[in-house]
């Protein structure tokens, strides 16, 4: 099939190669003539683990291709996916002007019947607004239809989620264009829901909203288990066990972060609130999450003696999870944000996502690695679980460190070795650790 994917970010890059992979001719799309330029001299624009060689594979074997010509891209194609940003707006409603400019200039390139099918993570009701955008604005009489197909990878893990998914969903307005999807993913042999646009819409909203409840909650779990002298991670093993309950997605630590659960939260509790149904529910789950770097940031502030001034800080991890670049609503932001505007120095080190940091923060400390975050630190911070920050030699970054304070955000060392080589060690929900 012909396939044309507006958008080659971490969804419409991977999309596209994944469906290029699995056969199809594929023209990927994107407004940033920068990324546009970079995919066609081979670099990539995003890092995701094994992005690079499957972008080269299809390239040149003639499948994949990228353009900054929409509309070219359009005509060439039966089957366009819509895989545009929907980042959040002050009120907490997604901003969907990306998805309305994509539709209307799919509208006037629109020369024989397509499928629109949008990948965004767009509120209940945009199949509908794509549908009439289309319809006012193009320039032929030729029919179409449009399609809601939510996207559930995960970054850092794209390719592979993409390529195994749980589930594919497909809301179509009838069968036969849910067939013409179907047939697209069948080679991936996943199981598939097809269902109507609103559900599906909803279903991506309503997933993402159950596992930022999840993190919140095992995150009030945790900081109970502080007061009471209970282990969090004890607990989590305890339940995770229970097939009912899971252990995924039952990590204590400093909440969730990335492009998608702040952002896909608060916006189903917009729709919530605008149909009249207050979601006291997904309220608390974001609340919770506001308040779990600031409890951080408190336990923190008191350890060093109440105030960050003059301190050196070490900050490991800045990314909003291991194996991805991606910075949006990352926790380090706002930690470091509130380290610098009460006068701490900071040092960082991580390991891919300095460069896009540095757009954020210039006037902080990068470092080669993670030991040289930690010289001279008065405190260490573990922000991100990235697999080499566990790998650490301690007794080297004890020496190294001006005090050997830990603030690990992520739960990752042992409570009981760091404090026996002498770290005066802080983690999350750790109590009955801590008194050992
Ligand atoms: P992104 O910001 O990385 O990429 C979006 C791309 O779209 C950008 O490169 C931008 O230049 C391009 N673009 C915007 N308007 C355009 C237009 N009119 N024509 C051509 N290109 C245009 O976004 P993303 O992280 O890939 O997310 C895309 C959508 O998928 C969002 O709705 C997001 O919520 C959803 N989603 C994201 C993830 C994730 O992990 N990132 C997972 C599932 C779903």
């Amino acid at each position: 099939m012909n396939i044309c994917v507006i958008g080659t970010g971490y969804v419409g890059l991977v999309t596209g190669c994944v469906f290029s992979d699995l056969g199809n001719e594929v023209i990927c799309v994107d407004k940033d003539a920068d990324k546009v330029a970079m995919l066609c001299r081979g670099e990539m624009p995003i890092y995701e683990p094994g992005l690079e060689e499957l972008v080269k594979r299809n390239v040149e074997d003639g499948r994949l291709s990228f353009s900054g010509d929409l509309a070219e891209a359009v005509r060439h194609s039966d089957v366009v996916f819509i895989c545009v940003g929907t980042p959040p707006l002050e009120n907490g409603d997604p901003d969907m002007s990306y998805v309305q400019d994509a539709a209307k200039s799919i509208a006037s390139a629109l020369n024989r019947y397509k499928v629109i099918v949008n990948k965004s993570t767009v509120p209940v009701g945009t199949g509908n607004m794509v549908r009439e955008i289309i319809e006012i604005n193009r320039r032929q009489n030729v029919d179409f239809d449009v399609v809601s197909n939510p996207e559930f990878l995960r970054e850092g893990s794209a390719i592979k989620d993409t390529l195994e998914p749980d589930r594919i969903v497909i809301g179509a307005p009838n069968q036969v264009v849910a067939m013409k999807i179907l047939e697209l993913y069948a080679p991936l042999e996943r199981p598939m829901l097809i269902t109507d646009v609103a559900s599906a819409e909803m279903i991506k909203y309503a997933s993402n909203a159950f596992l930022a409840t999840k993190i919140s909650f095992i995150n009030s779990v945790a900081n109970i288990c502080e007061a009471v002298g209970a282990d969090i991670l004890q607990v989590i093993k305890g339940m995770g066990y229970d097939h009912r309950i899971g252990a995924a997605f039952l990590n204590a630590g400093l909440g969730y972060g990335g492009s998608c659960f702040p952002k896909d939260s608060s916006a189903l509790a917009r729709t919530a609130q605008k149909h009249g149904y207050d979601f006291k529910l997904l309220n608390a789950v974001m609340d919770v999450n506001r308040d779990q770097p600031i409890r951080f940031l408190d336990r923190m502030r008191s350890a060093v003696g109440g105030s960050f001034q003059g301190k050196t800080v070490g900050v490991l991890g800045l990314a909003f999870k291991p194996n991805t670049d991606d910075m949006r609503d990352a926790k380090s932001v706002e930690i470091i944000g509130a380290l610098l505007a009460e006068g701490a120095n900071i040092k960082t080190y991580d390991p891919i996502a300095m460069d896009n940091t540095r757009r954020i923060f210039p006037q902080i400390c990068y470092t080669h690695n993670a030991y040289e975050a930690a010289e001279d630190a008065d405190v260490l911070v573990i922000i991100t679980e990235w697999n080499e920050f566990k790998l650490l030699n301690m007794e080297r970054v004890k020496t190294l460190m001006n005090t050997p304070m830990i603030f690990d955000g992520r739960n990752i060392y042992d409570p009981i070795k760091l404090r026996r080589l002498g770290f005066e060690y802080h983690c999350i929900g750790r109590a009955t650790a801590a008194q050992k």
